[in-house]
């Protein structure tokens, strides 16, 4: 599959997680389809009079547990293969933390540093109503992912809302706080990647003070995660985005890059620079001496090409579909951890959970309530994933897909094939 799509990927790792279930062949003809697919094309009216098509998809997965749910990615290389994966992916994350959410995912084939922010706008709204059809608060509930914010979730929430004609706070999460949304989700997805690193830690009898670091990807979640490590007492040698990498062996500022970041057009590192940090190879971030490594920009960035020279103890996947099966197969051999992304990143997806419940409620939460659903959530599903492994003698993935398939297979089974 090294060479294949994505959803080949997916489809490689719901195959052998089925033949360790036993799994009736029924069942997995079923999982292993989208429930939906939509490919739409987005005429956009450029600042200088022109008209730009774009193509964008919403896929669902699997509704089985509940209302469908998955990110919004802005990106060049956004295809319809890739939506599938992601939104199978989402299907098996909300089943392994066992919120009841089945899995989607959208994407539209655009790199958006090249619009203006009225032509981003435009594009988000004609998106918006042409999936429209297939999105609601209880049927397909959208949230940010590469390159989209919450300032995009405000735009799809209110073009919902101007064709309701009352205001819909339940169809997005991910949303600004003043528009309904939760305190705590924008840092959500980092924040669990910084639990699930540290109780992995713990299982591996290091402590923060002695784990070194590297980040691949210094977006929202490649930042938070970095940002919550280095407080929790880790060291962050590496960080890299599209503008490069940089390193420091005693430690990088984080805030610094984080408030760099915040302030440049294009919200990269392009041109930072401080006392001890040096530029290298982005290649060479993945070959560093480090305890523990976290790809959080795209997928397929472990492969075969550079897993053997892989020194990390473990690799905490933040992104979705870091590591290509082969290369993990690689890793596992020579006795190194892989925290799955349906595990590793899916503190995103459950506060964006909270949202959703608390956007129905009209009732919200102090960020405190949240962090602390947030912690209970993650560490159990992280213990409940490492009992797994270490009882079927199985590695972290497996695990983690061994709950989260038996659980939507088993909704599956209770509800059956309608007609
Ligand atoms: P983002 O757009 O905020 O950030 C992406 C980062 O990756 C940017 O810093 C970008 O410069 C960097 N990047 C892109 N290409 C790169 C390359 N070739 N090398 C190094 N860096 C590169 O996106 P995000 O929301 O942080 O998402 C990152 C990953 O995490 C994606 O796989 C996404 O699906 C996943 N994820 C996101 C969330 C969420 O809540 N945002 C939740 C779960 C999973």
């Amino acid at each position: 599959m090294e060479h294949g799509g994505v959803f080949e990927m997916a489809l490689e790792q719901l195959g052998s997680t089925a033949k360790l279930l036993k799994m009736d062949p029924n069942t997995l003809r079923v999982l292993g389809c989208t429930e939906r697919e939509l490919t739409v094309h987005l005429p956009v009216v450029m600042d200088d009079g022109h008209i730009e098509v774009f193509e964008g998809h919403r896929v669902q997965h699997s509704s089985a547990r509940g209302p469908c749910k998955g990110g919004i990615r802005y990106h060049q290389d956004v295809t319809l293969d890739e939506v599938k994966a992601l939104s199978m992916w989402m299907t098996w994350k909300c089943a392994v933390v066992n919120i009841p959410y089945g899995g989607a995912k959208g994407g539209i084939k655009v790199d958006p540093s090249k619009l203006s922010f009225e032509e981003v706008r435009r594009l988000t709204r004609r998106y918006t109503v042409a999936i429209m059809p297939i999105i609601g608060p209880h049927r397909d509930i959208p949230a940010p992912d590469v390159n989209t914010n919450a300032e995009t979730m405000g735009w799809i929430m209110d073009t919902v809302s101007m064709y309701q004609g009352s205001t819909v706070l339940d169809i997005v999460t991910g949303k600004s706080i003043e528009l309904g949304g939760s305190l705590g989700r924008r840092e959500a997805t980092g924040r669990g990647v910084m639990f699930v690193t540290l109780e992995l830690l713990n299982r591996m009898n290091l402590t923060p003070a002695k784990t070194r670091i590297a980040v691949q990807g210094f977006g929202n979640v490649g930042s938070v995660s970095a940002d919550l490590l280095k407080k929790a007492g880790c060291n962050i040698q590496a960080i890299s985005d599209i503008s490069g990498a940089y390193y420091c062996e005693k430690g990088l500022p984080i805030s610094d890059m984080i408030a760099y970041c915040s302030t440049g057009r294009g919200k990269t590192l392009e041109g930072f620079s401080a006392p001890g940090v040096s530029k290298i190879d982005p290649k060479e971030l993945f070959e560093l001496d480090v305890d523990i490594l976290v790809p959080a920009a795209l997928e397929k960035q472990i492969n075969v090409e550079n897993a053997e020279k892989i020194k990390a103890k473990a690799v905490v996947e933040g992104a979705n579909g870091p590591t290509t099966p082969e290369a993990e197969r690689l890793l596992i051999k020579k006795g190194k951890y892989v925290v799955p992304d349906i595990l590793a990143n899916a503190g995103g997806v459950v506060v964006s959970y909270f949202e959703w419940v608390q956007s129905i409620q009209s009732f919200f939460w102090d960020e405190d309530g949240v962090n602390a659903n947030l912690k209970k959530v993650i560490v159990s599903s992280f213990d409940a994933v490492w009992d797994t492994a270490q009882r079927e003698k199985q590695d972290l993935r497996h695990a983690a897909m061994m709950i989260a398939v038996s659980r939507v297979a088993k909704a599956l089974e209770i509800r059956g094939i309608f007609p």
